[in-house]
């Protein structure tokens, strides 16, 4: 198995629009802050297909034998809604809670989730809550460098001041000032700031904001793009390796935080700025105004109307990783279906490795199939790619229980070493349980009598949809019929 020693990766870099060589700043070292969640609702599966493209880049290096440090924040305050609210003030005052039991409540809740996917969780997990001095700290200098100034109690970076001093704000989103202008919104403090591309990095808190916290300008919160600034480089440097979050976030969260950084303290933050593509849900983009949303637990218990029934959270990581991170992900039925029939192919090949038995020769290269694998990674964490030749590994294992293909001894246990990497410590995946398999054969065979009887139904005959409830309910297995269709209880 290779190091980062003797192994050329490329990935692509958003910031130049190419796949570069990854040299890290310093050797054997990896730093990487990722954008995290806003804990004021549960999260959603488009949020965790961000973090899980993450944990198998993240992965990856820790293979390579990097020492990585990942830092992934909680953005906990200073997100606002489009009416200036703040997220999670607005969602205490639903749930009648404090701001900080929605925090809580909504934190657990994402690592209860991201632990389902089997993602391995940052190395540091910083709050904006928990660094509002250091984001003053930030705010003071740049103010100190007339990069930003204050009006009423609130403060704004001067992005033309910025721009003047050798700046380049718009270099990672391509976007132009003017059309940045034509895109701002009424609020957000137009009458105040001195030109309308302006970001706040300090707000004034209304009397009615309960988010507040003292400051040099006075009461207030501070900005949401000011937080990753002010944690990314308190934990990885001013310069650091590489920044990820989803395509949304390129502009103009990411775009302000370069000029924050470069503002304070004169150099580029981030050597690779990672951005990893959307999840939609037939077809339509996930939105919770339009219903077009899925929360995970609704997908992995079945209770939901989109999907006729459940599916395993491993099963949904391999559905994620069956497609590029850079590339648009549709979920529907039967793509996931899909997915998990392959799925049950793979793993029940890779569950008759241990027992192959082991001959003179050789007639499949081995060696061959593991730089492939390699090459797939290199080439900017091919995860599909690194599938399908898992696909052909699981004939080869089946060609060599019907002894139609050997191994020598050596092969195989190197064969064997490579899934172990590749399959459970790389793309994160497991062999799932007996029993999980059977349940889910059991939820397929139920699909197809709940079919029959659904067409015995309209075809009015009775007698036969009868039968099937009532033979089914001798057995112990109750059909319930719902608004969604109908589902299954067993006794
Ligand atoms: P948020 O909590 O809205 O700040 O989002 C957390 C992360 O999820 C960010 O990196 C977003 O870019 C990402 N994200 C949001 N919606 C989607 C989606 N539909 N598909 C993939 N990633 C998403
Ligand atoms: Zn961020």
């Amino acid at each position: 198995m290779r190091t980062y020693q003797n192994n050329t990766l490329k990935l692509f870099n958003s910031l130049h629009g190419k796949k570069e060589d990854f040299v890290p700043l310093h050797k054997g070292f990896v730093g990487m802050y990722v954008c995290g969640p806003t804990v004021y609702n549960k999260v959603h599966l488009g949020n965790c297909r961000t973090f899980l493209s993450f944990d198998v880049i993240n992965r990856y290096f820790r293979h390579l034998k990097y020492k990585v440090r990942y830092v992934r924040n909680i953005t906990d305050a200073g997100h606002l809604l489009d009416n200036d609210e703040d997220k999670i003030s607005r969602q205490s005052v639903l749930e009648k809670l404090e701001p900080m039991e929605v925090v809580q409540k909504y934190t657990l809740d994402f690592h209860k989730v991201l632990e389902l996917f089997n993602l391995i969780p940052p190395d540091i997990e910083p709050t904006a809550t928990g660094h509002i001095v250091e984001q003053i700290e930030l705010i003071k200098e740049l103010v100190h460098k007339e990069l930003a100034y204050e009006v009423n109690g609130s403060v704004y970076f001067d992005v033309n001041k910025y721009n003047s001093e050798g700046g380049n704000y718009g270099e990672l989103s391509g976007r132009k000032i003017e059309d940045m202008i034509a895109n701002t919104r009424d609020l957000d403090g137009q009458g105040e700031k001195k030109n309308p591309q302006d970001f706040a990095l300090w707000k004034k808190a209304s009397p009615e904001h309960i988010m507040r916290w003292p400051s040099p300008w006075g009461n207030g919160f501070p900005g949401w793009h000011l937080e990753c600034t002010a944690m990314s480089t308190k934990y990885l440097g001013k310069q650091f390796d590489i920044h990820g979050g989803g395509m949304d976030l390129k502009f103009p969260h990411h775009e302000c935080e370069i000029a924050q950084a470069r503002g304070t303290y004169g150099e580029d933050p981030v050597k690779y700025w990672m951005h990893a593509n959307m999840l939609t849900l037939n077809g339509q983009k996930m939105s919770k105004s339009t219903g077009n949303t899925i929360l995970p637990e609704e997908l992995l218990t079945g209770n939901n109307s989109f999907f006729e029934k459940a599916f395993h959270p491993i099963v949904v990581r391999f559905f994620f990783l069956q497609a590029h991170y850079r590339s648009i992900l549709d979920l529907s039925d039967e793509a996931i279906i899909a997915a998990e029939k392959g799925f049950f192919r793979l793993t029940s090949a890779i569950e008759k490795l241990p027992s192959v038995q082991a001959s003179e020769t050789s007639s499949f290269d081995v060696q061959e199939w593991i730089n492939q694998c390699y090459d797939a990674l290199n080439d900017d964490f091919n995860t599909p790619v690194l599938i399908a030749l898992f696909f052909d590994v699981a004939k080869l294992i089946n060609n060599l229980e019907l002894k139609n293909e050997t191994l020598t001894h050596a092969d195989l246990e190197e064969l064997k070493t490579a899934v172990h990497a590749f399959f459970y410590d790389i793309l994160g995946l497991e062999l799932l349980s007996d029993t999980f398999r059977d349940s889910n054969k059991l939820d397929n065979a139920m699909k197809v009598l709940i079919d029959l009887r659904n067409k015995a139904r309209l075809e009015k005959d009775w007698a036969l949809s009868d039968e099937i409830r009532d033979r089914l309910s001798e057995s112990g297995i109750i059909l319930k019929d719902g608004k969604e269709g109908t589902t299954y209880d067993i006794e």
